[in-house]
Order: structure tokens, then C-alpha cells, then sequence
């Protein structure tokens, strides 16, 4: 049996609600519902990443998007919530098909076993032909817990179930060479690396939480994981299949030719820092994903982290070169990195090769990657 197409489509919170009333836009559901309906039957699986939550919830709470402030946002999204799934429950019924909610907070694609449990799930409705619609659950992240922007969020959800394409759908028909509102901005059809864009992306949009530097991020995780990612205007009809057949103007983020296997592209893509190490210069010249990373190869470190935690790693100078999965608490790594002359066995109660970072959990980075800039604790001390 051949695998089926899978796509994920993510739809910015300006399309979803009318910026003015902040009540559901009807008019684009229906036309993104029959597109996603045609695209079924053809075959393909359809998972759709909504913003929209806030936006939708805020008339009920008082606030407008101006006056929200972030517990405002999070009491928005519960009243917001089920507006915006009953609004895709009836559309999607004309259509013929069912949804179903995900909502998902940063531990589910930072934490592998929640990954993989996550990933079970959304197969599960997918072999139930329902759609599911995945969004952030925004009234129980706090701000350090969360992803933020639904771009991101949406590429996680494509490289866990390994999607073909990712389609981005928003206000602007793609990316510009700078702010398109600038004389001479010049459309940019096709990328290969999405590093030459990221400064001239700066700023926000006025519904959402994203902008085109979060398209960006979200197309580089994509493309490590060997998906094409599309950014296009949402305002059309059919506005997934005329960007997949190349029918109108979009701008196309091309995978890597060597993507990443699904492990090291859950490592190397991360959403946020939970610890990072400074190595030796030498080790780091050396560096490659055949030798682990030892408690003696450890220079400083920052975070507070548990084993399985991904840890950033950086050069002497702050250049991030590798990323990989701690097997010591933070806690551990620190006795362990402060007493170099006692055995770890001795220090930790049991049995370990003082391996922080095994081999097969390394993955060095290369030009390809965007890097993180290092965390200021280490920045100073190196
Ligand atoms: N999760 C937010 C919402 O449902 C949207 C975040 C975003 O626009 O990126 O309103």
C-alpha cells in the first residue's frame, strides 16, 4: 500500500476572525473546508494547525486585542475555543468530515515520550479519516511553558507525522526581500536558506502572535525534517490546492536534500533552551557525532535541566556547534563537573561512564542550522 500524502496547514488568526467584531469568519471556512475536502478525496491526509482562540474569545471577556494583557489572552482562549471548533464542526460537517481538538503545550514536543504519544494520537484520527485540528493550549501556558506562535507550533506538528508539505496560510502572498510595505520590496518565490531572510523579518502581526520571522524558524524546522514548506495568502479560493499545483503566488521553502532521521531532527529542533554547555575549544574543533561529550569536557554550563533535557553546546566564543540530550540532571553535571577528581560512581550513588551527552544523542550542527545565540551567563564567562 503507498503511504498517503500527508499535509499540515496552519491558518493565522486574521483569516479565522474578523478583525473588527472578532467573531468567526465564516466566508474563508467554508472555501479552506471544501479545498480541504477536495484534497481528501484525493487521498490525502489533512491535519490543520488553527489559531484563532484569542482573537475569538476576547469580545466575551471585554478586552480587544490592544487592551489584552496575558491572563486576559489566556481566559480569551477558553471562551474563544470552542467558537472556533464549532465553527469548524459545522463547516466541516457540509463537507462531509469530522475534526477533532489537539491542544498541546511545549512539553508535548519537547519531552520525546509525550512526542511519540502525541504523534500516536494524531495518527489515530488520521486512520479514523478525521481531521484533526491542533492548537496551542494557551489558557494553561505561562509564559515560560509556552510555544507562543502557531508557525512553530505547526512544524512540529509536520515533522512528527513526518508531512510532506506544510502550508502556511496568512495575510501576505510570501516572503520579501525586506517589509513589504517598503518601496522596491522585492517577492521572493523560492528559498533554499531561509538564514539570508531572517533580519530583514522582523515584526509582528496585529491578531496573531507571529510574523514572518516565526514563518521562517518554522520553515527551517521544517525543511530539516524534509518537508516543503509553502507561505501564501489565505484570502482565495481553494487556498491549499492552488498553492500545491503551483496555480498562484507563493513562496516555496525547499527541504534539505539530506534531512535529518526523526530522532536527530527532534533533537536538533528545539523550541526552547533547557540548559546549555561551553566545551573546550579543542574538543569543539574535533567535535563530531562519533564521540560523546564527557564530564571533563565541560567548561561551564546554565539551566536547570533533567536528563533526557536537549542541551545546547557552545564554543569558547558563544558559537552554538552541537545540540544533544543530557543523560545528568543539571544538578548531577554540577557535582559532577566540580569535584573533576572524585569518581562519578562515587558522587552519584550508581553506576556511569560520566558520558553528559552519548554519541548517538549528538547532533552537530552545520550552515544549514540556525543557530541560538548562547545564554548571557556562559557568553560572559567564556
Ligand atoms: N494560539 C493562539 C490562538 O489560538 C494563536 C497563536 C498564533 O497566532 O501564533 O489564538
Amino acid at each position: 500500500m503507498t503511504k498517503k500524502r500527508n499535509i499540515v496547514v496552519k491558518i493565522g488568526s486574521a483569516l479565522l476572525a474578523n478583525l473588527e467584531l472578532l467573531t468567526p469568519r465564516y466566508g474563508f471556512l467554508q472555501r479552506l473546508l471544501e479545498d480541504i475536502a477536495q484534497l481528501r478525496a484525493e487521498g490525502t491526509n489533512v491535519i490543520l494547525c488553527s489559531s484563532g482562540s484569542v482573537a475569538l474569545g476576547l469580545r466575551i471577556i471585554g478586552e480587544t486585542p490592544e487592551s489584552a494583557g496575558v491572563s486576559d489572552k489566556q481566559a480569551a482562549a477558553a471562551c474563544g475555543m470552542p467558537l472556533l471548533l464549532n465553527a469548524y464542526k459545522q463547516v466541516g460537517h457540509e463537507f462531509g468530515f469530522d475534526i477533532a481538538q489537539v491542544l498541546l503545550t511545549l512539553g508535548d514536543f519537547e519531552d520525546h515520550r509525550r512526542f511519540l504519544n502525541t504523534r500516536n494520537t494524531v495518527h489515530r484520527l488520521l486512520e479514523s479519516n478525521v481531521v484533526p485540528i491542533v492548537n496551542e493550549n494557551d489558557t494553561i501556558t505561562t509564559e515560560e511553558i509556552r510555544v507562543g506562535d502557531n508557525d512553530r507550533l505547526a512544524a512540529k506538528v509536520a515533522q512528527m507525522v513526518g508531512a510532506d508539505d506544510f502550508v502556511i496560510l496568512t495575510g501576505v502572498d510570501g516572503l520579501y526581500d525586506r517589509n513589504p510595505d517598503e518601496p522596491g520590496a522585492k517577492f521572493i518565490a523560492e528559498v533554499e536558506d531561509v538564514g539570508m531572510y531572517m533580519d530583514a523579518t522582523k515584526g509582528k502581526s496585529t491578531l496573531g502572535t507571529g510574523g514572518m520571522e516565526t514563518k521562517l524558524l518554522a520553515a527551517n524546522m521544517a525543511q530539516e525534517a524534509g518537508v516543503t514548506t509553502w507561505i501564501a495568502q489565505g484570502e482565495v479560493d481553494h487556498p491549499v490546492s492552488s498553492v500545491l499545483d503551483g496555480s498562484r503566488r507563493s513562496t516555496k521553502i525547499l527541504p534539505h536534500p539530506n534531512p535529518l532521521s526523526g530522532w536527530d531532527s527532534w533533537i536538533a529542533n528545539r523550541l526552547q533552551m533547557a540548559g546549555s554547555l561551553v566545551i573546550s575549544d579543542s574538543l569543539a574543533a574535533s567535535l563530531s557525532g562519533d564521540r560523546p561529550i564527557r564530564r571533563e569536557d565541560v567548561i561551564s554550563m546554565t539551566g536547570d535541566f533533567t536528563r533526557g533535557d536537549v542541551l545546547h553546546i557552545y564554543d569558547s566564543k558563544g558559537i552554538e556547534r552541537a545540540r544533544g540530550l543530557s543523560d545528568f540532571t543539571s544538578e548531577e553535571l554540577r557535582v559532577l563537573t566540580s569535584n573533576p577528581d572524585t569518581q562519578a560512581e562515587q558522587l552519584l550513588g550508581y553506576r556511569t561512564k560520566g558520558e553528559v551527552v552519548r554519541s548517538a544523542n549528538l547532533v552537530m550542527l552545520e550552515n544549514r542550522h540556525l543557530l541560538w545565540d548562547a545564554p548571557e551567563e556562559i557568553v560572559g564567562q567564556v
